[in-house]
């Protein structure tokens, strides 16, 4: 997991930080948020008819949970909603409605059965049963209370109606969990406040350990760890800057927001370096000089 630093020092000038605040922006607000309780209650509604058709642990609270928080950030991508405490606090409300509605959809499927003509001749001669007829009318509450007060198996485990109260908690906050577990770094990502995008990985992959000593020279980073490292370009959508560079090792890691001239040097520092590995690996023999220029423009003139 790579360390992340703050903006490089000498670039902190550059408006907006793309990890700074943001503004809130209402109505992409709305739209997310709305279509996050859909999203809710949709997986709420798909989870009861798997686990009542299949089986119960088939879909585990915390499988609901990140797959929410997934749905949840692909959707504040795509509406372009940047306000980290509305998008979290609107999380929390998608969650709620999934844990809630994962009971919610079964009270109601349990109202909607009318009793039999069966049903009725068997209340009017068992008491206990016709108590369960006017059920019927229950409120949503009510139905908790009584699918609780049975009790309930898990595995070798007999629950209570406590016990059930307390392992529905703990399964909604398993789903509270599994959606944090996504949507809290997500809201943390690159996002441009000046035209309301998202930043996007605009290229990653592997690079020696010259060029990244080339490429932290460039942006001050002074001294990095030896081996080869991992590098990330970001950048606005909307084609704002600062761009985002990113180097990371095993254990550490550094990011800085550039200018596009540094963005485009550091973008050709890259492409050598590509070009160098490709020739190497296409004439497959090893070169004193680690040099990228050189070995790359060998490799094209031949
Ligand atoms: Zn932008």
């Amino acid at each position: 997991m790579a360390i992340m630093q703050p903006p490089s020092p000498t670039l902190s000038s550059l408006q907006p930080n793309p990890l700074g605040k943001r503004r809130f922006r209402p109505l992409r607000f709305v739209v997310w948020l709305a279509g996050a309780i859909l999203i809710a209650a949709g997986l709420a509604w798909a989870s009861t008819q798997v686990s009542e058709r299949y089986a119960p642990m088939l879909l585990t609270p915390l499988g609901c949970g990140l797959l929410l928080g997934l749905l949840l950030a692909l959707g504040m991508k795509a509406v372009g909603a940047g306000h980290r405490t509305s998008l979290l606090s609107g999380s929390l409300v998608a969650a709620t409605v999934l844990a809630a509605g994962q009971h919610y959809f079964p009270y109601r499927a349990w109202k909607s059965q009318a009793p039999s003509g069966a049903a009725v001749i068997a209340a009017q001669a068992f008491p206990e049963v016709a108590d369960r007829v006017s059920r019927r009318d229950a409120s949503f509450i009510q139905y908790l209370r009584d699918e609780a007060n049975p009790g309930k198996s898990l595995g070798s485990y007999e629950l209570g109606p406590v016990g059930v109260w307390l392992f529905w908690g703990v399964s909604a906050l398993a789903i509270l969990v599994g959606t944090a577990v996504v949507i809290v770094p997500a809201t943390r990502a690159p996002y441009c406040d000046r035209c309301g995008r998202w930043y996007q990985s605009l290229r990653f992959g592997a690079i020696d350990n010259q060029t990244a000593r080339a490429i932290a020279s460039l942006v001050n980073w002074g001294d990095i760890p030896h081996g080869d490292a991992r590098f990330r370009l970001w950048g606005c959508t909307g084609g704002c800057e600062p761009d985002g560079c990113e180097l990371s090792w095993l254990v550490s890691g550094r990011r800085a927001w550039i200018d596009r001239q540094t963005m485009n040097t550091i973008v050709k520092l890259i492409d050598l370096s590509a070009a160098a590995q490709q020739a190497f690996k296409a004439g497959g023999r090893p070169t004193a000089n680690q040099n990228a220029q050189p070995t790359a423009d060998a490799r094209q003139t031949e």
